[in-house]
């Protein structure tokens, strides 16, 4: 999980609360109206630069979904989170954190879920981090044995971050599934194979790698672009300072 810079509210999604302003709109009203709908999905899509808010798995047409932070159910006349903006992320489909090649794999769509299946509509506990309030350092490390995901205790200390919301964040969101894990430990590999260069010093090897991998941040970013900063280290945060990365 990464933090996410939200664009302002679509226009598309403006229009519709004005021309609906005197009735209660549900979430499934907005599903309806297409041109409200793909606005708000293609615009989370954009802002988050085609990750999952949650897994950072890629967002695409066969594997994206809008996600509520505070889940629909607890939206009242007063306070509606089923057309409140700052309550919307895309994420990836349930089971959640599949390539393409698992969606056609039935029993791994029976398995584990993760990101919005497996937060399963809880009202979000105060520990549950959200990608919009997060600070722009990287949180969390890997293991390069089985590609886990844990806290960066020292980020989180500098962030002033509790380590254990870390750890309720990545239980709550299942970011440990053995899927997410296999595909996590491939990208470890790969980078890694990519830094095995003797002739060439690390500090550049590494700055030149994320040059390579997050290019000018005008792009979507790689699938686990937290994973690729932590193996690239100091050489990813370089880069990232250099193209002035914000989210
Ligand atoms: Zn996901």
């Amino acid at each position: 999980m990464k933090n996410v810079c939200k664009s302002p509210e679509p226009e598309e999604l403006q229009k519709y609360k004005t021309r609906f302003s005197l009735q209660v709109k549900r979430w499934s009203d907005v599903k309806s109206n297409r041109i409200t709908f793909n606005a708000i999905r293609d615009t989370l899509a954009s802002d988050q630069k085609g990750l999952c808010a949650y897994c950072e798995m890629s967002l695409h047409e066969n594997n994206r979904s809008v996600e509520h932070f505070i889940p629909r159910n607890q939206s009242t006349k007063e306070n509606n989170h089923d057309l409140d903006w700052q309550n919307m992320l895309g994420i990836c489909l349930p089971p959640g954190g599949m390539k393409d090649d698992d969606l056609q794999n039935l029993q791994l769509l029976k398995d584990s879920p993760c990101c919005g299946k497996k937060k399963d509509g809880d009202i979000p506990d105060s520990k549950l981090l959200n990608p919009l309030n997060l600070p722009t350092l990287r949180l969390f490390k890997f293991s390069s044995e089985d590609g886990e995901i844990k806290p960066d205790e020292i980020a989180c200390l500098k962030a002033g971050i509790p380590v254990e919301n870390v750890l309720f964040t990545i239980d709550k969101l299942g970011l440990n599934v053995p899927r997410l894990k296999d595909q996590r430990l491939v990208v470890i590999d790969f980078i890694n194979k990519e830094l095995d260069d003797e002739m060439i010093d690390i500090n550049v090897l590494e700055e030149k790698v994320a040059a390579e991998y997050f290019g000018d941040g005008t792009d979507n970013w790689l699938r686990f672009f937290t994973t690729y900063r932590w193996v690239l280290g100091a050489g990813a945060e370089k880069h990232l300072s250099n193209i002035s990365y914000s989210g």
